[in-house]
């Protein structure tokens, strides 16, 4: 009798095991792997309705996201501040604004953390100097980590210290440099490093740049703060620091500054 009911049992408990088995591996389950809503559920909230922006022509700056943080007006430097604590000394023009050489760098008035950044940049025209001493500034993200503005068409530096760059560490995929005096963008997305209690990094910075609309940084990891001829590592930082752009003696210009701060976790 007991070994008629275990040859009952074992092929019911086999087949159960089969179809749990098929079923794990075609990731078909009530809910998807590592999320807690069930597919197509239709009482998940949807994500937000924004109007996105109308990109930038040579003569004329786009318009931002609609959610997006303004971080230049067209008009006045407001958001920005001398690193020093005083008031931005840069000139402002029609709808842009220059670096004052000699002044210092400028940073945002208020932190960022992990973002989505806009940045629109155009060198002098016609180009003064060669190398690193050609139309160069440079953004700062955490006002730790250099994306080099560049003058780099049709000038030779190191490869690491071309435009879009992450300076001394990475350098861009590709050379899309425009020619000296066009707008050039640069589209951003940061995520700031992260460290424990005891401020030991857990994961490094990353930045991905998209320059005139070709990827030329993917994902990197930042070996940490960038510099000159030198790659200090990691300090703990806050997760929201300024934002800082470079004054390299070179009137730089910048138009059309945009930031959305990237929610921890999407809808
Ligand atoms: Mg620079």
């Amino acid at each position: 009798m007991l070994r008629k009911i275990y040859l009952l049992v074992i092929p019911v408990v086999v087949a159960a095991a089969v179809v749990a088995s098929v079923v794990a591996r075609s990731g078909w389950s009530s809910a998807q792997a590592g999320q807690e809503w069930k597919i197509h559920d239709r009482t998940r909230p949807l994500p937000p309705v924004i109007t996105p922006g109308e990109p930038s022509t040579g003569e004329h700056a786009g318009s931002p996201p609609s959610d997006a943080i303004v971080l230049f007006n067209g008009k006045d430097l407001s958001n920005w501040e001398s690193i020093k604590g005083s008031p931005a000394e840069w000139k402002v023009g029609d709808g842009y604004f220059e670096v004052g050489p000699g002044t210092g760098d400028i940073q945002t008035r208020d932190s960022y953390g992990d973002c989505q950044l806009h940045v629109e940049w155009a060198t002098p025209n016609p180009p003064h100097g060669k190398d690193q001493d050609r139309g160069n500034s440079g953004v700062f993200l955490h006002g730790l980590y250099e994306i080099q503005v560049l003058d780099s068409f049709e000038n030779i530096t190191y490869a690491d210290g071309q435009a879009a760059g992450v300076y001394g560490q990475y350098p861009p995929l590709v050379n899309a440099c425009r020619p000296p005096g066009r707008w050039q963008t640069y589209n951003i997305v940061f995520h700031g490093p992260r460290f424990d209690s005891a401020g030991k990094l857990l994961c490094p910075a990353t930045v991905t740049v998209i320059h005139n609309g070709v990827l030329v940084q993917d994902h990197v990891k930042i070996m940490g703060p960038t510099a000159h001829m030198q790659r200090p590592p990691y300090k703990p930082t806050p997760e929201k620091l300024p934002l800082r752009l470079q004054d390299h003696n070179h009137p730089v210009r910048y138009r059309n500054l945009w930031i959305r701060p990237i929610p921890e976790e999407g809808p």
